[in-house]
């Protein structure tokens, strides 16, 4: 398996991110990158609500590209006193949850399901501020322009 580059631009100190950075360190695989480049990036790590303990993980090709790292990575979470939870933008259908399900080995998480809608603005709406989104995709977490992306060095 190759290693995964993780996108971070944080400016100031975040515990959500200093856990996913020990996991990287430890991996001696995948590496970090503070320079935005859609094509070396596999994983956008986007610094959002510092006040939360969420931290919201997407699941296709951000947990699927290495299953074995993000179980232990939401081990990590959780016994640092953090909330890790899968969002998606898959639609709640019983097969889609079930899939995701066997993946994560029935490890109990609560897995968000947006439908295909922006994420960030999904996740307020059930009333959860994320401190630290870990996804693939960053337009699916918010539109083009949003303050997120921009204040995590992004300019689309
Ligand atoms: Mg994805």
């Amino acid at each position: 398996m190759t290693g995964l580059v993780f996108y971070y631009h944080g400016k100031s100190p975040n515990q959500a991110f200093d856990v996913l950075h020990s996991a990287i360190q430890l991996s001696e695989r995948h590496s970090l990158t503070e320079y935005y480049d859609e094509f070396l990036v596999d994983a956008y790590v986007l610094a959002d609500d510092k006040s939360s303990r969420t931290v919201a993980i997407d699941f296709d090709n951000t947990i699927t590209a290495d299953v074995d790292f993000y179980l232990n990575l939401i081990d990590a979470y959780r016994s640092d006193g953090w909330n890790p939870v899968v969002c998606t933008l898959r639609d709640r259908t019983e097969s889609d949850i079930e899939e995701m399900k066997a993946l994560l080995y029935d490890v109990p998480i609560d897995i968000y399901t947006s439908g295909g809608n922006p994420k960030q603005k999904y996740m307020l709406a059930q009333g959860i501020c994320v401190n630290l989104w870990i996804d693939d995709f960053f337009p699916g977490i918010c539109p083009e322009a949003c303050q997120l992306l921009s204040n995590n060095g992004i300019d689309p």
